[in-house]
This record gives C-alpha cells, sequence and structure tokens, in this order.
C-alpha cells in the first residue's frame, strides 16, 4: 500500500491496521482510555519521546490513528487528526493558529456554527473576522490588514454550492502570508484536495460524506507534519477527541468513499436537470448545470464532478417549500447531508433561520428554497417521488 495509489485503492486500503494477535482484516476497535506498560523503562521511554507505545486514548489510539492514515493518503496531505466533531476540529485549528489581536479574512457563506464561532467566541479575545463574497476574491484581499493571519474558505457552500477559485485563494495567501484553511467538507477528497493546491490545511465535517451512514459525528484535518502536530497538543488540552468507535464506523465508511460519491454526483445531475425543467421551480442551483454561474469553476477544479448537493426554489414561497417537503415519501426531512439516505431540508427553517429577506438575497436564496443531499437510492426513484410530491 503506497501513496501512489489511487483514490479508490486508498479509500478501501490505506491506513488499515492488520496486526494484533489474530491479524485481522479490518482495523479493530482499541476501546479503552489506556495502555498497559510492561515496566517502568517502558514508561520512561514514553515520555522521553523515544517509544511508539500508545499511553492515553486523548494522546492517541491505534483506530483513531489508522482513520488518520487513511484521512491523510486520500488527501494527499502529510498528517491528519481525527477529532470528536466537525467543530471541534475547526475550533482546535483556530486557537491553535491564531493568537489575541489577530483577524480572520472568511468567505461569507459558511457554515453556521462556524459563523457562530468566529462572531461569539474568537471574538472574546479579540480576534476579529471580516467576511467576503466568494465569487469577490479581490474584495478578500481588500479586507487583508497587517493584524490578518488566517484566509478561511468554505467550498462547495450551503445550501445553493456557490464554488470559490481555490487556485486564486491560495495565491493570495502566499502573497500576504496567510495561513490557509478549507472547509472542504461538500468537496470531499473526490472532487478536490486543496493541500495539493497549496492550502495550509483542509478541514472535513466527517459526520458528512467521509463517513458516509448518518451515524457518527466527528471532524478531521489534514496537513504538514508540522502543523498538524501542534493542532494535536491543543487537541489534547482541549480535549476534542474522536471516541474509537466513531473511528472505526469512520473506517469503515471511508471504504465506499468514492464509490458512494461518484454514484451520489451522477444522480444529482440527473435530479438537478429535472428539477430545472419543472414548471413548479423557479431555479435550480446546482454547479454541473450549464446555466449555473459556478460551471466553468466546477469543471475546472472539481474534475468533472459537481457534487451530491442540489437545491432549487419554489415557486409559491414557504409554504409550497414546506408542503413539498411534507409529500416527499422516499426523501426524509432532517438536517445534515452526506449520508447514504436522501434528505431534504428548507434552509428557511434550518441554517438561514430567522434571516431578512435581504440577507436571504445575500445567501442566494429564496423562502421556497429547499436542499436535497442526494443518497444512494435508485435515482429513478428520487425522480418518481420528487415528481409526485411536487403535482
Ligand atoms: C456539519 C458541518 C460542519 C460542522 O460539523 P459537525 O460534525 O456537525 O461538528 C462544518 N462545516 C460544514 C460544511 C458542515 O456541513
Amino acid at each position: 500500500m503506497t501513496r501512489q495509489h489511487r483514490l479508490a485503492t486508498l479509500a478501501v486500503q490505506a491506513g488499515e491496521d492488520h496486526r494484533g494477535q489474530f491479524h485481522p482484516l479490518s482495523t479493530p476497535i482499541v476501546q479503552t482510555s489506556t495502555f498497559i506498560f510492561p515496566t517502568s523503562l517502558d514508561v520512561q521511554r514514553y515520555s522521553e519521546g523515544k517509544s511508539s507505545a500508545y499511553m492515553y486514548t486523548r494522546y492517541g489510539n491505534p483506530t483513531l490513528h489508522a482513520a488518520e492514515v487513511k484521512i491523510a493518503a486520500l488527501e494527499g496531505g502529510e498528517e491528519g487528526l481525527v477529532t470528536a466533531s466537525g467543530m471541534a476540529a475547526i475550533s482546535t485549528a483556530a486557537l491553535t493558529v491564531l493568537h489575541t489581536g489577530d483577524e480572520i479574512v472568511s468567505s461569507r457563506n459558511i457554515y453556521g456554527g462556524t459563523f457562530h464561532f468566529f462572531n461569539k467566541v474568537l471574538s472574546k479575545f479579540n480576534i476579529g473576522t471580516h467576511y467576503f463574497d466568494g465569487d469577490d476574491l479581490e474584495a478578500a484581499e481588500r479586507l487583508i490588514t497587517p493584524r490578518t493571519r488566517l484566509l478561511y474558505l468554505e467550498t462547495p457552500a450551503n445550501p445553493t454550492m456557490r464554488i470559490i477559485d481555490l487556485r486564486r485563494a491560495v495565491q493570495i495567501a502566499k502573497k500576504h502570508r496567510l495561513f490557509s484553511m478549507v472547509d472542504s467538507t461538500f468537496g470531499t477528497p473526490v472532487l478536490q484536495r486543496p493541500l495539493k493546491l497549496g492550502f495550509d490545511l483542509v478541514m472535513h465535517s466527517v459526520t458528512k460524506y467521509l463517513s458516509g451512514h448518518s451515524d457518527i459525528i466527528g471532524g478531521a484535518l489534514v496537513g504538514s507534519h508540522k502543523v498538524i502536530s501542534e493542532i494535536r497538543d491543543t487537541m489534547k488540552r482541549l480535549g476534542g477527541i474522536m471516541d474509537p468507535t466513531a473511528a472505526y464506523f469512520l473506517l469503515r465508511g471511508l471504504k465506499t468513499l468514492t464509490v458512494r460519491v461518484e454514484r451520489q454526483c451522477e444522480t444529482a445531475s440527473r435530479l438537478a436537470r429535472f428539477l430545472a425543467r419543472h414548471s413548479r421551480i423557479e431555479r435550480a442551483h446546482y454547479p454541473g448545470l450549464k446555466s449555473s454561474p459556478y460551471h466553468r469553476l466546477a469543471v475546472k477544479q472539481m474534475g468533472g464532478l459537481f457534487g451530491g448537493m442540489v437545491a432549487a426554489d419554489l415557486r409559491g414561497g414557504r409554504r409550497a417549500a414546506m408542503r413539498f417537503a411534507d409529500r416527499l415519501r422516499v426523501f426524509q426531512n432532517a438536517a445534515s447531508l452526506g449520508g447514504v439516505e436522501s434528505l431534504i431540508s428548507l434552509p428557511v427553517l434550518t441554517s438561514q433561520w430567522g434571516y431578512t429577506p435581504q440577507q436571504l438575497r445575500d445567501v442566494g436564496i429564496t423562502e421556497g428554497t429547499v436542499r436535497l443531499s442526494v443518497g444512494v437510492e435508485d435515482a429513478r426513484d428520487l425522480i418518481e417521488d420528487i415528481r409526485q410530491a411536487l403535482e
């Protein structure tokens, strides 16, 4: 197993730990808080940093390690780190990289939890965040001051799959010597690998596509050995570690990542085309549609795949969207995304709750927008479900 192998091979095989008494094919769950040392001398050697033994699961655990190696291989990075949640990954990384008085320049269209972490938590430490429209990276450059330390992006972004030009963004970060970080949760390594383009850190909520079965909460970070070691030290202190059983489900889900995501992209393209043509739909949002303002960038940046998320603005506003969601039988109405089950959610009832009409326009949605997370069911059943719910 080497890094030279292709993504689908790495997804199945990288990181798996076949050692242990019985040579298991799948990596065991090492569900323990602590580890036994044969002698006190072994403890001393561990504390001197001269042994690869494990001591305590908050400092490291073989099941977590296997997941970290696999995700790092998929992203093409030196080292990975798994965390208790996507938010633990973001907060632990930010609290490692930033100091009091630093500033963040961030794309505006980011996950709500991240937005609140920046505005409500980091602000208490005198760390300010300035937001730019992801379509306008020149605006990002104008926000940079001598205090700016972090360029933060999310692409593709919820709920309409806006895409930011990663190559251009990394040029700006390098020119101004900023630390660059991207939330690649919607992209997955199947669509984009930001580290290969020069980003310092890539982050995932593995709750979504990477675990892929809506059964765990977790996060991951991948970067250079130096960057990840520093973040790992912070994590040991903050404590947001992943549980070994969650790491097992993550490893298991990752094996089918490419199969799932390719299928989800294919089905999402079909659904987007169907929605774009339907008379009850004002507008469909999907970067795979030729009419999308992000189509050309998506082709260049995401290797011919366009993601498994589709949004559509229904005619008739919130009432029409709620009626549509309630009439679906295959799609379930639930938050979250990226799993094998198809889900629907209404941004005005969830991620964009309480937004004013102007704020909704800024995000590019309406009262009637629905967001679909496409699963791996048969595309014909999903289209049939949408057709009957619209009519
Ligand atoms: C869900 C999500 C997060 C937060 O991850 P949790 O695992 O819920 O903590 C961050 N970013 C994006 C894009 C997400 O979808």
